[in-house]
Order: structure tokens, then C-alpha cells, then sequence
């Protein structure tokens, strides 16, 4: 792997560097209006879909300019790039791959403008991590297809404008993996109905959650994404988008700059944390995990770069980046001692609280996209050859 940057990639950086000097101060200095004026900016520069193709009013950059650009971004703790999370990060590349261009013109620019609000329809209540035994029905009426049936723990549900569902179009076909389509549904179209499910987070995520019910939901079929059964492929690819936009190394890193802290200012046995031998040697066993993480993330890009497969090099991310999320939050909440038992808004929290939402928000990171056994499942039969399961 060679990772130095071309002369062109280093002009890239300078021009990036100067537009955030310009754009983005530091977290403390941002004012209450920065937000709006920030997604102005970024979508004025491109740098939203950035490299997403021109036509579709994407940026056009390369994957390594990408690349670059992540870094840089998250090295200056700059907020999200846009405001449509699941639009930005698997519903637009799937447009992008398997949509008309009818489609890409009309759902793509609503995305990078922050018009639109996708949600992920994919689990049911007896389907999880056995996605392809999937039941919502949609058949074909005409030019309609007329939806039932009902999707759980779908996040953000209830603020979203559309669905990107996943349906069965044919009852009897030859396979699990076939007769499944996927619909791009509008929010409002009668017959849907969001039902919240509170969870016992206590933190933003308690809110997070929604089961979608679909009555004779009628759907145009020019809002079908792909082929009629072409969903499992379609499925596939925007998985594992979701997997590797999941992975955070930056991130880390600054998790660990904090685990620092935390450590200088905690205490094991009467003296300073930071002077035990087992906290030195776990802060370290973490930092060699990231930069273990670190080098797996450009080992994926560097085949992507040179057009080799990586996808399933996108699940040992994941499994790797919800491992070190989950340990850096335990270590975190031992160090804090008796002190653990407070939340945000408490007085006697720690450091406003943050270890115990990293401590209880897991489950986004770790279950969301797939559990860890179905990342050990793929990474087993994809990576390693072993029989399936
Ligand atoms: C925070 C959060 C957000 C989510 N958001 C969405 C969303 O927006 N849209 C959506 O559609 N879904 C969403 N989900 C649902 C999520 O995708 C599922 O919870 C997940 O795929 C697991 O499915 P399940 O809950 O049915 O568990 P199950 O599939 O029943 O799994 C239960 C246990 O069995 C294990 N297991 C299952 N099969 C195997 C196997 N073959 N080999 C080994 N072990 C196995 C699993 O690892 C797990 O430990 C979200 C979940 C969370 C936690």
C-alpha cells in the first residue's frame, strides 16, 4: 500500500484546509445559527455526495479525495455534512447504482439538499438477522403495487419523508434471496401508520425507534428501485454502505484522547489512574486497536482503489468498530468508579455524562446493520472460506 499523497491529492487537501479554516471554527466557538450556515457552504463547495457523479449535482471527487476529505473533516470535529443521515449514506449510493435516471434526478439533489428524510424499512417483527424470510407483501395492481404488512425498530420513522422498504413481490419464489423488490415510499401516502416504541436508553436514543404499519398502501411502480426481485442484491450492496460508514477511526481516536483525560483525572488505589500499570497497559491495548482499525480501513480502500473486492472487508470494520466502542465505555465507566451511576444533568456526572450514553447507545453501533455473529457469519464464509453456516 502507498499512501503518500499525489501533488494533485496534496492540492486538494491545502484548498479543503483553507475552505474549513474559512467555514468551520473550532466546537467552542460555534454559534447557535452555525449549523444552517455550515450545510450552505458545504453544499455550495460540493462537499456533500462528494463523490457522488456531477449530473446528479454530486461532487464528482475521487475515492481517495474522499478519503481525505473524512479526515480532515473529523480531525476538526465538523458536524455531519448534510442532515439526511440514511439519504447520505446507503439509500444515495443505491439510487446512484441501481436507479433511473428519472430517479437519480429527481430523489438524488433532494438529498444533498437536506429536502428529504429516508428511514430504512428493512426488519419485522419475526425477521432480523435472517433478512431474506421477509414478509411485507407488495402486489402488483396495474401501475401500483398495493403494500401490507409492517416493519419494526425502524429509526427515525417518525421524522422521515420516505421509507427505502423492503418487500416480497413474489409469495413462492425458488429461493429466500429471490422475489424481493424495493420500494421508495412516501411517508405521507394513506394507509402507513408510525407507532413509537420507547426504549430504556435514557439518552436521545430512547426516541429513536418506530414499528411502520402498511394497510393497502398503494405505490407507483416507478418507485420501485431495480429490477422487480432484484431487492436481495440491492439489499446487499447498501448493507454494507451502512457497515463501513459505521466505521469511525477518527473517532476513536478522539475517544481516546478523552480515556486520557479521564485517566489523569481518576484515581486507582489513592494515586493518579494514569500511574496504574493495568490502566497504562489497557489505554495502550486500546490504542493499538485503532491503529489496527486504521490500517484495516485503508487495506479496504486500497482495494477498492485498485477495483479489487473489499466488501466483506467492510464487516471486519464494523465488528472491529463496535468492539472498541463497547470496551472504551466499560473502561471508562470502571475508571469513574462509584461515580458511574451518574447521568447527564446529575452534578455528581462525570464528564457531563458521555461515557454513560457511549455506555448505553451501543446498540446502534453494535446491533444496528447486522449483529456482531452475522459480521463473524460473513466474514467466515467470505474472508476465510469456511463452509457456510
Ligand atoms: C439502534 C438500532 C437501530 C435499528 N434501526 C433499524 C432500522 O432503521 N431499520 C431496520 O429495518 N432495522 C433496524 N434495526 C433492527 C436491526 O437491524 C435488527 O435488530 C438486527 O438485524 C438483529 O435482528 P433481530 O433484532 O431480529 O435479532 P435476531 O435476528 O433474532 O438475533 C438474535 C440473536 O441471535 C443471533 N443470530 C441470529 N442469526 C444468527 C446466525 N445465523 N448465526 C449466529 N447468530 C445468529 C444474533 O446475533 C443475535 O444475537 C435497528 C436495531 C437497533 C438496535
Amino acid at each position: 500500500m502507498d499512501f503518500d499523497l499525489t501533488k494533485e491529492e496534496e492540492a486538494f487537501r491545502d484548498d479543503l484546509r483553507g475552505f474549513l479554516d474559512e467555514h468551520l471554527p473550532p466546537p467552542e466557538e460555534r454559534a447557535p445559527d452555525f449549523l444552517p450556515k455550515w450545510w450552505k457552504a458545504v453544499r455550495e463547495k460540493r462537499l456533500i455526495g462528494f463523490a457522488w457523479p456531477k449530473q446528479v449535482t454530486g461532487g464528482g471527487g475521487s475515492l481517495m479525495e474522499q478519503f481525505i476529505l473524512k479526515e480532515e473533516l473529523l480531525a476538526r470535529k465538523a458536524p455531519m455534512l448534510g442532515r439526511d443521515v440514511t439519504g447520505l449514506s446507503w439509500v444515495g449510493p443505491a439510487l446512484i447504482q441501481f436507479g433511473t435516471d428519472e430517479q437519480k434526478q429527481k430523489y438524488i439533489p433532494e438529498i444533498l439538499d437536506g429536502k428529504t428524510m429516508w428511514c430504512t424499512g428493512y426488519s419485522e417483527p419475526d425477521v432480523g438477522s435472517d433478512l431474506a424470510s421477509l414478509q411485507c407483501r407488495a402486489e402488483r395492481d396495474g401501475d401500483e403495487y398495493v403494500v401490507n404488512g409492517s416493519k419494526i425498530w425502524i429509526s427515525l420513522a417518525h421524522f422521515a419523508t420516505g421509507i427505502y422498504n423492503l418487500v416480497r413481490t413474489d409469495p413462492n419464489p425458488p429461493t429466500k434471496y429471490d422475489g424481493i423488490s424495493c420500494l421508495l415510499i412516501p411517508m405521507d401516502t394513506p394507509g402507513i401508520e408510525v407507532v413509537p416504541i420507547k426504549n430504556m436508553s435514557m439518552t436521545g436514543m430512547a426516541e429513536i425507534f418506530n414499528q411502520v404499519f402498511f394497510k393497502d398502501v398503494r405505490v407507483p411502480v416507478e418507485r420501485r428501485l431495480g429490477d422487480e426481485g432484484e431487492g436481495w442484491a440491492i439489499i446487499c450492496s447498501a448493507l454494507q454502505n451502512e457497515r463501513s460508514s459505521i466505521t469511525e477511526v477518527m473517532r476513536h481516536s478522539q475517544r481516546l484522547e478523552s480515556l486520557y483525560e479521564l485517566a489523569r483525572h481518576s484515581r486507582v488505589n489513592g494515586r493518579p489512574a494514569l500511574e496504574d500499570a493495568g490502566v497504562r497497559r489497557k489505554l495502550a491495548s486500546i490504542e493499538t486497536q485503532i491503529e489496527a482499525l486504521r490500517l484495516g480501513g485503508m487495506r479496504a480502500l486500497s482495494r477498492q482503489l485498485r477495483g479489487l473486492d473489499h466488501q466483506s472487508q467492510a464487516s471486519l470494520g464494523k465488528l472491529h468498530n463496535c468492539n472498541l466502542l463497547v470496551e472504551c465505555a466499560d473502561f471508562a465507566l470502571e475508571l469513574e468508579g462509584s461515580a458511574n451511576q451518574y447521568m447527564a444533568g446529575s452534578e455528581a456526572a462525570v464528564d457531563d455524562g458521555r461515557w454513560q450514553v457511549d455506555g448505553l447507545a451501543w446498540p446502534v453501533t453494535v446491533v444496528g446493520g447486522g449483529t456482531p455473529n452475522i459480521q463473524k457469519n460473513i466474514i467466515a464464509e467470505r474472508i476465510l472460506g469456511l463452509p457456510k453456516d
